[in-house]
């Protein structure tokens, strides 16, 4: 019987890895501009550090973990997301020691138990940053604008910021107060799950997924109505900066993130042509977590996108093309296979993309084989070649041959230079 692949765990084909690459490569290029440099983390980290920061109470601690036991007892859990284990390792390596603040991204696979569908997988990949040492409103502008310009450089079809403030300690017992009289008075009309955990964490109730219980909720205070001074000053300050940049966030007062461990900025990226999962990403502050992890009492910002949904979000797919190999080499018969090897291997030396085909094939079916691959030279070593010590070339695109024209010598560049002055015939370059 045929294994296959788990539900909910996807294999990235040849095809689409081209466009994970171009996807990372402009996410790492934007990086490196505003200066964030990369950390690599483990997926298994010990199954306290998830429910210490993401919260008990929450969907992913409560029922989408992938936790096991290891064989000495230890519960272990593939991490469900990147920030718990950043700060795990910020606080471990102290961090704080080399530098008083750390700009950090990370890129890798994510774990969440979740019912599968479109966009929703249960092992999917994020690409993450966090910047940790500073409280003032100019850096939550600036990982904004950095979301901003990477949404723009992959030119994510139809994105959107949304934000929100979500208070700090001295506001939020004010606001959980007010948030939970409002659901003692619904109690009647709250779905079950929202029934159940509203005293532990009234929050949830504002992005609650049941329709008919968002609705009835519709007049549910807010945390902006409630923000302290210094919340609505940080908050007024970050939308003003980007302004200044003509970035303008559209504000959503019911979005909390899932998470347990945001105050302060909070903000999601939604999309088009992702269907009911139309969130590429999200984030926000998170200033007690570091201490809630047994570090200094340093504030931290981050977000994560899901590059799964930037897939299927991103409007460019031709920018992000495999390249095609710059010269196919093909060989006629054993002698000239081991010829055609050495000379392959020399132009890949070079720095050259060439493919070779075996030399136990018809010339017809490696003609095939090079136009698939998108080749624009076939290069030929037949009898006739070798023995005059010089290729043939094929012109894929004008159909033209040239007998003998490369010498077997010819150096990476000197091959390069003699493709360049082929003459070109009249007919139109292919598609
Ligand atoms: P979160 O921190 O839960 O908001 O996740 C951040 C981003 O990761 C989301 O906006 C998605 O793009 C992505 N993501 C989260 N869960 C999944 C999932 N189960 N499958 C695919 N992508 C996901």
């Amino acid at each position: 019987m045929k294994i296959t692949s788990v539900k909910g765990f996807h294999d990235v084909l040849p095809d689409e890895s081209a466009r994970w690459q171009w996807i990372e490569q402009q996410a790492r290029d934007l990086f490196a501009r505003y200066a964030f440099a990369e950390i690599r983390l483990p997926i298994v980290e010990r199954t306290e550090l998830f429910s210490r920061s993401i919260g008990e109470t929450t969907d992913i601690v409560e029922k989408e973990m992938y936790t096991f036991a290891d064989r000495d007892g230890a519960s272990l859990t593939l991490r469900p997301e990147g920030t718990a284990s950043l700060v795990r390792a910020y606080v471990e390596h102290a961090l704080h020691q080399h530098a008083a603040v750390s700009k950090l991204f990370y890129l890798g696979p994510m774990f969440r138990r979740e019912r599968p569908q479109k966009g929703r997988l249960r092992q999917f990949a994020q690409i993450g940053v966090e910047a940790i040492g500073r409280e003032d409103a100019a850096i939550d502008a600036e990982v904004l604008l950095l979301l901003h310009d990477l949404l723009a450089a992959l030119r994510v079809r139809g994105a959107q910021i949304e934000l929100n403030s979500l208070g700090c300690a001295a506001c939020r017992p004010a606001y959980r107060a007010a948030l939970l009289a409002y659901a003692e008075a619904h109690r009647a009309v709250l779905c079950e799950n929202c029934g159940r955990r509203v005293e532990r964490n009234p929050l949830r109730l504002l992005d609650c997924k049941d329709r008919a219980c968002r609705e009835s909720t519709a007049d549910a205070p807010v945390t902006l109505e409630y923000l302290c001074v210094p919340c609505r000053t940080h908050f007024d300050t970050v939308r003003a900066l980007l302004a200044r940049e003509d970035v303008r966030p559209r504000l959503n007062p019911r979005m909390v993130r899932g998470l347990d461990y945001y105050c302060r900025t909070a903000f999601e990226v939604v999309a088009e042509g992702l269907g009911a999962q139309n969130a590429v990403g999200g984030g926000g502050r998170y200033d007690g977590l570091i201490k809630e992890l047994g570090g200094p009492d340093s504030p931290g910002i981050g977000f994560a996108l899901g590059v799964e949904r930037l897939v299927l979000a991103v409007a460019e797919p031709d920018a992000a093309r495999s390249s095609p190999p710059e010269v196919f080499v093909a060989p006629m018969g054993s002698a000239a296979e081991a010829e055609a090897m050495h000379l392959t291997h020399r132009w890949r030396g070079d720095g050259m993309r060439v493919e070779i085909a075996s030399g136990g094939r018809s010339l017809k079916s490696q003609m095939r084989l090079a136009d698939k691959v998108g080749s624009p030279y076939v290069l030929i070593l037949g009898e006739d070649e070798l023995a005059a010590c010089a290729l043939t070339v094929r012109d894929m695109v004008a159909k033209q041959d040239f007998p003998r024209a490369i010498g077997l010598s010819s150096s990476t560049a000197a091959l390069r230079e003699a493709l360049a002055q082929l003459p070109r015939s009249t007919v139109e370059p292919r598609a």
